[in-house]
């Protein structure tokens, strides 16, 4: 699966083209609200820079690291990283992408359930 640069949603908030309500933001991340929370911590954290799916990575293994680092000191933020949180990404139909620019959500503030 892929998707154009110009008609990446994402890729329109990493550049504010699209609002988003916006968390954190550095030279290459850029972490804010999903507009539909499943949790009542649901963040999105996405690298600037445009890559499909977890499938598109090429062995860049920084990309993950870097989000997940970043998620943990969002957690610590929200305050939710002792009671517990959960990070995951989600790759392509059957994985439940629906969103062709890589992101991680970290969500937490409540008792999670099973993930599937
Ligand atoms: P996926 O299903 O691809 O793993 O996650 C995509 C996420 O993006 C969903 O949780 C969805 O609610 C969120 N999302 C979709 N469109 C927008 C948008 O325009 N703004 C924000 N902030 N989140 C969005
Ligand atoms: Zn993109």
């Amino acid at each position: 699966m892929s998707q154009n640069l110009e008609d990446c949603l994402f890729c329109k908030i990493a550049s504010g083209a699209i609002p988003a309500d916006i968390v954190y933001e550095d030279d290459d991340l850029i972490a804010f609200n999903d507009i539909h929370p499943q949790a009542p911590v649901h963040i999105l954290i996405i690298p600037k820079r445009h890559v499909s799916t977890l499938n598109d990575l090429n062995g860049d293994t920084g990309v993950v690291s870097e989000l997940s680092h970043r998620a943990t000191i969002l957690a610590r933020d929200a305050g939710i990283d002792e009671a517990g949180f959960r990070i995951l990404m989600n790759c392509n139909p059957q994985g439940g992408q629906t969103v062709y620019h890589i992101h991680m959500h970290l969500l937490g503030g409540k008792q999670l359930g099973a993930l599937c």
